[in-house]
């Protein structure tokens, strides 16, 4: 294993060198000089051996040369059916190239080596369809593009470590198989046989050498088109590949019975010349070689783990946008509706497996110094790790790294704490297990103890901007999805939508000795020269971060610098802290003197209510619109436009500012903003800026009998990448809405078109709660969905006022 991950690393990294090695050998190849006129005499003799059988012998070669024909057309098709449904055109791009460079050195093998003629090399071209495998190396692409542009070296190393162990045995058990053929003293089949046992082996060196070394170059090159983000590929890299031992030992032992047939074979014949397989033999040893290739693709290969890589990312990236279909066949749909997937994981914990085994345990000297010598506490088991926390030898927010496994940690957290003496904290309904932590270690939540699960309705469809979306919102809110569902509902007739600023800030408070360095400073930074620089080194932080503008305000001898930067589809505050951080530093260049007090000054402003994000906007300013019919207003919604447009006056206009509100303009912006929020991995605090909202209502049509209804946001924080819309659960009700990671032909586009189907829901949110208030219909209707019958009793139900929105 460690020395195919040599192997791919030294391909990896030294394309050029191999890639050359490859060139020269195929050109030697071509150079070559024939020399097998001894073979080519010994052929002659079996030639004429078999010129009895030579009509029967010739209709049995066009027959099963015509199956050997079809079924490699089949399979080629096949495979590559199998690799476009990944809908990477890289990979199949890449696949398609190693499939021209491997037919062509091996021709070039064939026709040097072989004593064939053309109508030979055609078949062993077929033949060599039928041995080339695309599907190991579109895997093979598909670890390369997995993980950051960093990781391309390792990432192939590793895949070479992890297939190629498995290939190589199968590589042996062909090569021993076919060479079955060559064994039967007729000229025709020795051909064959020679010819397919070449295309496995000039399959298997390209694949180790040329194919790894392409492979680095390409994607080194294509550094700058962001391949490594697609969505799904991500997830390959994580899976380790580890081919099954059994089926190892099965080909082992394969490999050495047959060699030990193939030279028993071997040496009968040398010592017999005269031996010669009847032809009827002949067309039972082409049968066996091509049971063997089907079997291989049919049962091997389905086997291997690569494979199984392949099929769960085939699934994850092919399967048809789930929601139109599942809520419109909704009542046909029942056993979709009753699949359940564990979204996190399939790791189970089993209490006795041998690994994690509870012994008695050793006592704190044999612990300790176990742990000490392995420097870590894998080798514990989960008690010996306990004694290890409550001695403090193990800090309790590190067990994971201590017993290097996330799940393992965060199941000896939660038995850490029932054991508690003074004061134990019990957890058994807190639910811990079938949940992936290792995709929230170091990124979304530590001192983990379990999750807490959400409900997640579902809107729509929702008519943005021509297309039909459903929306996925988690809330604990009885009342708000089919609320917000009404609303969509009620506005078939379509909303439009426009991103009409976008733009992240980070806002540091930096001081100077005094005034006067203060405000030479803030001119400096305000010339546009010194922008352009500092842009420079902005900008050179990230590929998507783009600062785009700087503004700044003074009081007394502090600067507060508002960074503003487009951040491509992540929502953006890590990166645009990175590159403000990078910036200051530049700046401090120029003025030594300049004190960096916080990162963040609370000028940019996060999380926190703020007149500047109102007014300037944060993340993208959304705006939208729609038409509701009055027909509509009155089936759907029960109400008058003239009400709602004197309601949404009263309250979202004039009891708003009565209150002193800022940017809270509208009913219940934040429910709708928070719940696809929580939903699709959003930061929820950052729903206090992104809810910032105004809803305007207007009587529109010729008597005013219809209504024109807004709502913008100014300030809307989304990403599709990063943060927790990377944990499985979320990344799937980002699918729902078809804006899943980055957007790769178009960065940015995606988390524009959340922002805007975020500002949308809104719309339709404050729609069906303006008319369920004008109606009258909110109490009874929260009363109704939004009490549990197990808490509340329901003679008490009437009796009870429930705030409102
Ligand atoms: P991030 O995950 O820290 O950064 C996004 C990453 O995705 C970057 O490495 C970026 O590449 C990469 N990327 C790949 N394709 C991209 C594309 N098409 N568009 C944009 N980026 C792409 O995410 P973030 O949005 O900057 O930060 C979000 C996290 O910050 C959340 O977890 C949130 O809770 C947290 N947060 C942080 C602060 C803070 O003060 N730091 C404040 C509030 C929230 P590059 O490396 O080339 O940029």
């Amino acid at each position: 294993m460690q020395a195919f991950q040599a192997h791919g690393e030294f391909c990896a990294a030294h394309p050029w060198e191999v890639i050359l090695a490859v060139v020269t050998v195929t050109i030697c190849l071509f150079t070559v000089e024939q020399s097998h006129s001894s073979s080519s005499q010994k052929i002659a003799v079996s030639d004429c051996a078999c010129c009895i059988h030579e009509a029967e012998y010739h209709a049995a070669d066009i027959v099963v040369m015509t199956i050997v024909r079809c079924l490699a057309v089949l399979y080629s098709y096949y495979q590559f059916c199998h690799l476009s449904k990944l809908k990477s055109k890289y990979i199949l791009g890449i696949t398609g190239f190693f499939t021209i460079v491997s037919s062509f050195i091996f021709t070039s093998a064939v026709s040097n080596f072989l004593p064939v003629d053309a109508s030979d090399i055609e078949d062993a071209l077929f033949l060599f369809l039928l041995v080339i495998d695309l599907v190991k190396a579109g895997t093979l692409a598909q670890i390369a593009l997995g993980g950051s542009t960093e990781e391309i070296k390792q990432n192939i190393a590793k895949g070479i470590a992890s297939l190629g162990p498995s290939i190589t045995l199968d590589t042996l058990v062909e090569t021993l198989v076919i060479g079955v053929g060559t064994l039967s003293g007729v000229q025709r089949l020795e051909t064959l046989s020679y010819i397919a046992c070449l295309s496995v082996m000039v399959n298997y060196i390209i694949f180790m050498t040329f194919y790894p070394a392409c492979l680095s170059l390409i994607l080194e090159l294509s550094r700058n088109t962001n391949l490594f983000q697609k969505n799904g590929i991500l997830s390959v890299t994580s899976k380790e590949e580890k081919s099954n031992p059994v089926v190892q030992r099965v080909k082992i032992i394969m490999i050495i019975g047959l060699a030990v047939v193939y030279l028993n074979s071997r040496c009968t014949f040398w010592k017999n010349e005269d031996n010669i397989i009847a032809l009827s033999s002949d067309h039972i040893v082409i049968l066996i070689v091509l049971l063997a290739l089907m079997a291989k693709f049919v049962l091997f290969e389905k086997q291997t783990i690569a494979e199984e890589n392949m099929k769960s990312f085939l699934k994850e990236e092919s399967e048809p946008r789930k929601i139109p279909t599942f809520f419109l066949e909704y009542q046909d749909n029942d056993e979709k509706l009753c699949e359940d997937k564990h979204v996190q994981t399939d790791f189970v914990f089993k209490s006795n497996t041998e690994s994690y085994k509870e012994r008695k345990p050793r006592n704190l000297g044999e612990c300790l110094q176990i742990f000490q010598t392995n420097l870590e506490a894998t080798l514990l088991t989960d008690q010996e790790v306990i004694m290890l926390i409550k001695e403090k030898y193990i800090a309790p927010y590190q067990i994971e790294q201590a017993v290097d496994n996330a799940d393992r940690g965060v199941r000896i957290r939660r038995r850490y704490l029932e054991s508690l003496h003074d004061t134990p904290i019990i957890l058994t309904e807190l639910p811990f297990e079938s949940y992936d932590y290792s995709k929230v270690m170091n990124a979304c939540c530590e001192n983990v103890i379990g999750y807490v699960p959400i409900p997640v309705g579902l809107v729509g469809p929702l008519h943005i901007d021509q297309r039909k979306i459903y929306v996925p919102m988690a809330t604990t809110e009885g009342c708000l999805v089919a609320s917000a569902n009404r609303g969509c509902r009620a506005l078939k007739s379509g909303i439009t939508t426009r991103v009409v600023a976008d733009g992240m800030t980070r806002g540091p408070v930096v001081r100077f000795p005094s005034i006067k360095e203060a405000s030479e400073a803030m001119k400096w930074i305000e010339d546009s020269k010194n922008f352009d620089v500092i842009k420079e080194n902005f900008d050179s932080t990230s590929r998507y971060a783009r600062l785009s503008r700087i503004f700044i305000r003074i009081a007394a001898r502090y600067l507060f610098i508002r960074f503003i930067a487009t951040t491509g589809d992540a929502m953006g505050m890590n990166m645009v802290s990175k590159a403000t951080e990078v910036s200051l530093k530049m700046i401090q260049v120029h003025f030594p003197n300049m004190e960096i007090l916080s990162i963040s000054g609370n000028f940019c402003a996060d999380k926190k209510v703020a007149a500047i994000n109102w007014i300037e906007g944060r993340g993208k300013s959304v705006v939208c619109e729609a038409i509701v019919p009055s027909e509509t207003i009155t089936s759907i919604l029960k109400t008058t436009a003239h009400s709602l447009v004197e309601c949404n006056i009263a309250k979202n206009m004039v009891g708003s500012s009565i209150a002193g509100s800022v940017g809270g303009f509208n009913a219940h912006a934040a429910n709708v903003v928070t719940a696809i929020y929580i939903a699709t991995g959003q930061d929820p605090a950052q729903n206090v800026t992104s809810s910032n909202c105004i809803t305007i209502m207007e009587p529109h049509g010729p008597y005013g009998e219809d209504l024109y209804i807004s709502c913008s946001m100014p300030s809307v924080e989304v990403g599709t990448i990063g943060g927790g819309t990377v944990l499985p659960a979320q990344s799937a009700c980002l699918d729902i809405i078809g804006v899943k990671g980055a957007n790769v032909s178009q960065p940015g586009e995606n988390a524009s078109q959340l922002a805007r189907i975020v500002c949308a829901t809104v719309l339709a949110g404050e729609l069906s709660l303006m008319s369920a208030l004008t109606a009258g219909h909110v109490v009874k209707s929260h009363l109704r969905y939004n009490r549990s019958s197990t808490t509340i009793c329901s003679d008490l139900v009437n009796s009870l006022k429930v705030p409102l929105h």
